[in-house]
C-alpha cells in the first residue's frame, strides 16, 4: 500500500493564509517589461486589457516572492561590500507612451571588469536547475524574459551594459553576467509591443492546442482555450483606446472622454465587449440599443450591452 500523505500541519496552514489574506491584486496599467520576452502576443494582449480574472496565488509561493526581494537587497549588500556603487533603484521604465512599463533593481558603477562604465542592474535568485541553465547558456538563451527586461532597461535610460546578478538559492553560489546593449532587439521588441497596444482584437496565439505546453501553465488559458468570459473593464470594451502621449492613457469613444484608472476597471452600463473576446456566433447587431445578440455554445441567446444594464 503507498505510504498516506501526512497532512499539512495547521501552524504551516495559517502561514500560508496569513500569506494570501495579506496579498493585494494589482492590474499593471500596461505591458510588463518582465514579460515582454513572453513569445505569445496574444498573452501580452490580454494582459494589457485585463481580460483574466485575477489569479489566486498560494501561500508558499508568495513567500517565495519575498524570498526574490530579499535576495535583491542581499546582492545590492555584495556588490557595495566589493566598492561597487549602486544607485537608481525602483527607477521607473516608461515606454510607449506608458505602455510598456516596469522598474529597474539599480544602476551601479565600478563594476569590476568595467569600472567607468554605467551599468544597469537585474538581481535574480534561482533554484538549482534554473541557475544551472543560466550558467550554461546564459542569460539571452536560458531566460529570454529577463534579457527582454534587461535591454528595455538599458533602452530607457540610454546604457550600454548591464551588470545581471544572480544567486543560487540552493548554495548561495553567485552568477554574474555583463549584456550589451542591443538596439536592434530593443527596435525589434518595441515594434512588436505597439502592434499588440494598437491590436483591437486579441492577435494570434502560439498555439490553438489547448494541451500545447506552453499554453499549460499560461494565466491566460481560460480565457483563450476555456471559453471563459473576461473581465467586466473598459480595457476589453469597443469603445475603449490606449491613447500613445501620457502615461498609459486610456480613452473612451463611446462618452468622448478620457478615462481613469477606476472607471476603467468599473467600466460603465454602455460596455459592449470586444466581439472576438465572445465564445460565441455574433448573430445580430443592434446599433440604435447599442447591443450585439451572440448564439452560445450551448445554443442560448446572449445579447451583449445597454440591456445588460
Ligand atoms: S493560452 Fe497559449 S495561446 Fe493563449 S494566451 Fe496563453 S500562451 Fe498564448
Ligand atoms: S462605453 Fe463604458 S465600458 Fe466602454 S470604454 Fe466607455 S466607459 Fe468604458
Amino acid at each position: 500500500m503507498a505510504p498516506i500523505p501526512k497532512a499539512e500541519a495547521r501552524t504551516v496552514s495559517a502561514i500560508y493564509a496569513a500569506y494570501e489574506a495579506a496579498n493585494r491584486h494589482y492590474d499593471s496599467l500596461g505591458i510588463s517589461v518582465g514579460e515582454i520576452g513572453n513569445p505569445c502576443d496574444r498573452a501580452l494582449w490580454y494582459g494589457l486589457r485585463w481580460a483574466s480574472q485575477p489569479e489566486t496565488i498560494e501561500g508558499r509561493k508568495l513567500s517565495i516572492f519575498r524570498t526574490g526581494d530579499r535576495w535583491e537587497e542581499v546582492l545590492t549588500d555584495d556588490l557595495e561590500r566589493i566598492g561597487v556603487d549602486v544607485y537608481g533603484s525602483q527607477e521607473r521604465i516608461r515606454l510607449l507612451g506608458g505602455h510598456v512599463r516596469g522598474k529597474i533593481d539599480g544602476r551601479a558603477i565600478g563594476v569590476p571588469e568595467a569600472p567607468k562604465t554605467e551599468h544597469l542592474c537585474e538581481f535574480k535568485s534561482s533554484n538549482d536547475a534554473g541557475f544551472k541553465e543560466i550558467v550554461k547558456k546564459g542569460c539571452k538563451e536560458a531566460k529570454p524574459l529577463h534579457y527582454g527586461q534587461v535591454q528595455l532597461g538599458m533602452h530607457m535610460f540610454g546604457l550600454t551594459r548591464a551588470l545581471y546578478l544572480v544567486v543560487n538559492k540552493n548554495d548561495d553560489a553567485r552568477y554574474a553576467e555583463r549584456i550589451e546593449y542591443d538596439i536592434d532587439y530593443c527596435a525589434r521588441i518595441l515594434a512588436r509591443a505597439q502592434r499588440i497596444i494598437d491590436a483591437p482584437e486579441p492577435p494570434s496565439g502560439i498555439s490553438k492546442d489547448p494541451e500545447f505546453f506552453g499554453c499549460m501553465f499560461c494565466k491566460h488559458k481560460p480565457v483563450c482555450h476555456d471559453k471563459a468570459t473576461p473581465r467586466h473593464t473598459c480595457r476589453v470594451c469597443i469603445h475603449a483606446t490606449p491613447e500613445p502621449g501620457g502615461d498609459a492613457h486610456w480613452s473612451c469613444a463611446r462618452w468622448a472622454k478620457p478615462l481613469s484608472i477606476d472607471e476603467q476597471k468599473s467600466g460603465c452600463p454602455a460596455h459592449l465587449t470586444i466581439p472576438a473576446l465572445i465564445h460565441g456566433e455574433q448573430i445580430d447587431v443592434n446599433e440604435e440599443n447599442e447591443s450585439i445578440t451572440y448564439r452560445m455554445p450551448n445554443g442560448e441567446i446572449w445579447v451583449d450591452g445597454a440591456t445588460n444594464a
